[in-house]
């Protein structure tokens, strides 16, 4: 069993998804005339339904979560809240999912309540109804349990954190410090059940070297978390 809950996505089920969800949109009946992605997630999605329901406008706002210190809250806010003269659109907000919800019904509010739209609805390509406290006006697919969505597009941070995780945890578990690539790759393998192929965890382990979370002894062809 896995430690953490994981599902790789495919760019394939991403096109697929985004085609159902464009094809839930029109059923509806609901024409945007400018569609805002979500930044950083809703990028990719936000572009594909541009393509799927002729939509040329295309915006963006971008959210992040906000952590005060000594306080345990988190606090969805705008990174940059400008203003945008959309009086006469319709405007379809998008985001990957809807998690907490926070971050998709901030940006509908901003947007509802800054910039003069005619209609404001919300779309993301998953939905998880059972911690979600906003529902999107459309989504494709509800999400009953709890798991981490490992979206291409994210591949790459995802598995430097996911790396970086394993091996502090190991540490304090285990007193294990230094990792070979291959225990990199099966340790990962089994604390997230997902492969994610050889270029990703090259890359990551760079990034960590980069970053300095890590060394690397050549002599011994290991990796070392700094901080241990
Ligand atoms: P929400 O406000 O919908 O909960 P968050 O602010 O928690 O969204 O998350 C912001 C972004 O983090 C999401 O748009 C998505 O890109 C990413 N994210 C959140 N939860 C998940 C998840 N379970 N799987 C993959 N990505 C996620």
């Amino acid at each position: 069993m896995p430690r953490v809950r994981t599902k790789l996505v495919s760019w394939d089920e991403i096109v697929d998804w985004s085609m159902h969800l464009a094809d839930i949109i029109k059923r509806d009946g609901y024409r945007p005339d400018l569609i805002v992605a979500v930044a950083r997630g809703g990028y990719v999605p936000a572009r594909l339904l541009c393509d799927f329901l002729s939509v040329e406008n295309l915006a963006s706002v971008q959210s992040q979560h906000w952590t005060e210190a000594a306080k345990v809250e988190e606090k969805a806010i705008l990174k940059f809240s400008y203003r945008l003269n959309a009086s006469g659109l319709n405007i379809l907000v998008v985001d990957d999912i809807v998690d907490t919800g926070d971050t998709l019904k901030l940006a509908r509010d901003h947007i509802e309540a800054n910039w003069s739209p005619k209609t404001v609805k919300t779309a993301a390509l998953q939905w998880i109804s059972p911690v979600a406290k906003f529902k999107p006006d459309y989504y494709y697919l509800e999400v009953k349990e709890w798991i981490w969505f490992q979206y291409p597009w994210t591949r790459l941070e995802d598995t430097y954190q996911f790396i970086k995780r394993m091996m502090s945890e190991a540490y304090k578990e285990m007193g294990k410090s230094e990792w070979t690539n291959e225990e990199v790759v099966k340790g990962f393998n089994e604390w997230y059940g997902i492969d994610v192929g050889e270029t990703y965890y090259r890359r990551a382990l760079d990034v960590l070297l980069e970053k300095g979370v890590i060394t690397y002894d050549p002599s011994r062809k290991t990796y070392k978390l700094v901080a241990t």
